[in-house]
């Protein structure tokens, strides 16, 4: 089993005092506990130690010709590199005013000569260990932030991915278009939505006529082909937003279209009707005409909750037998709505 070594990191301190005496006492007994020291006997040079050794704490003495203490601390506290280093002031003026001041150039804590060096040493122990923890605290904190960004990172990949999942989940492999589960969950919605809001609604099956025949004759790659087109055709003609086209399943799609009367769907009915036949695809063995032509089933109502969905789409292909019986390369409409518009 591994155990991670216990090793007492060794923080440099530096301590500055124009005596020599305090000097030497204090990194004497500093040093006996393990840590670093470096010495400064004047603000000045003090200022420059820093900047070449960063080191973890300062002990600083107030009084001291040239630059003093709190002109050091203030200096200090004004870099950006060095304004955290924690400086604890070390002054043989117990006066308020003075222990005031220091704390408002930026001392973290203030000991009063003379001292006893157990003071001293608890003093910078605290400060280090407030230090320390607040570094571990910041590491932490970066840490957590990457583990966020990355956490987000992942979640937008995987909305995207289950976005474009559920995109090609809803998609017909062959045409492009719409798939038969994409128009159930559609078809389901709208019909809510038009039943709440008493609004029409309107459903055109469209079956390609002959088209076993088409497949005999050209080939099953060639009916893939002409069942691309259709699809194509057809999406050109469905122009709302809400309208949707579908692939029904093999040859038959089927026109969903919201808050549209009879009239509406009558016109997108024939629209396609003439731009299949516009289409032109050859079929010699059809017996209705020298292209491909299409039957089509129209149904429409103002949704009720007394009809069912699946009443209504019912409807939608009775319509389009009918079309079948009545000859093929032609519109019917369910026997519910035929009469509105013979009126
Ligand atoms: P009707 O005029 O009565 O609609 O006759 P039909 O021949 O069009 O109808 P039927 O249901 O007898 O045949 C449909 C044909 O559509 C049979 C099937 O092989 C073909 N089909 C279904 N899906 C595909 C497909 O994805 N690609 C191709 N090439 N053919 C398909
Ligand atoms: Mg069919
Ligand atoms: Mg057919």
């Amino acid at each position: 089993m591994n155990s991670v070594p216990l090793f007492r990191y060794k923080e440099m301190i530096l301590i500055v005092d124009d005596s020599n005496h305090i000097l030497k006492l204090l990194s004497t007994m500093l040093e006996s506990q393990g840590y670093s020291v470096e010495l400064a006997t004047s603000g000045r040079l003090a200022l420059k130690s820093l900047e070449l050794l960063a080191p973890d704490l300062v002990l600083l003495d107030i009084n001291m010709p040239g630059m003093d203490g709190y002109r050091v601390c203030e200096t200090i506290k004004s870099m950006p590199h060095y304004h955290s280093t924690p400086v604890i002031f070390i002054s043989a003026s117990d006066q308020v005013l003075n222990k005031v001041k220091a704390f408002q150039v930026g001392a973290i804590d203030y000991i009063t000569k003379p001292f006893h060096l157990e003071e001293v040493l608890i003093r910078v122990e605290n400060q280090l260990n407030q230090k320390r923890l607040y570094q571990e605290l910041q590491r932490q904190n970066s840490l957590l932030k990457i583990e966020i960004e990355e956490r987000l990172r992942v979640e937008k990949a995987l909305k995207e991915a289950n976005h474009k999942l559920h995109l090609l989940a809803s998609l017909d492999g062959l045409t492009g278009i719409a798939n038969r589960r994409r128009f159930d969950e559609y078809m389901a919605a709208e019909w809510q939505r038009c039943s709440r809001g008493n609004f029409p609604l309107s459903l055109i099956l469209i079956d390609v006529d002959f088209f076993k025949l088409y497949n005999d004759t050209y080939g099953h790659l060639s009916g893939d082909d002409c069942l691309k087109q259709v699809a194509l055709t057809l999406q050109g003609i469905s122009k709302r937003a809400t309208d949707m086209v579908a692939r029904y399943g093999g040859e038959e799609f089927v026109v969903v279209l919201p808050h549209t009367p009879l009239e509406g769907a009558q016109e997108v009915a024939e629209k396609i009707q003439m731009a299949i036949a516009a289409q032109n695809i050859p079929h010699a063995q059809s017996s209705v005409a020298e292209h491909i032509t299409v039957s089509i089933g129209v149904a429409n109502m103002v949704p009720r909750p007394d009809t069912p969905l699946a009443e209504f789409i019912h409807r939608a292909d009775q319509a389009l037998y009918q079309a079948k019986l009545n000859g093929r390369n032609q519109i019917a409409f369910s026997p519910f709505v035929r009469q509105e518009l013979t009126i």
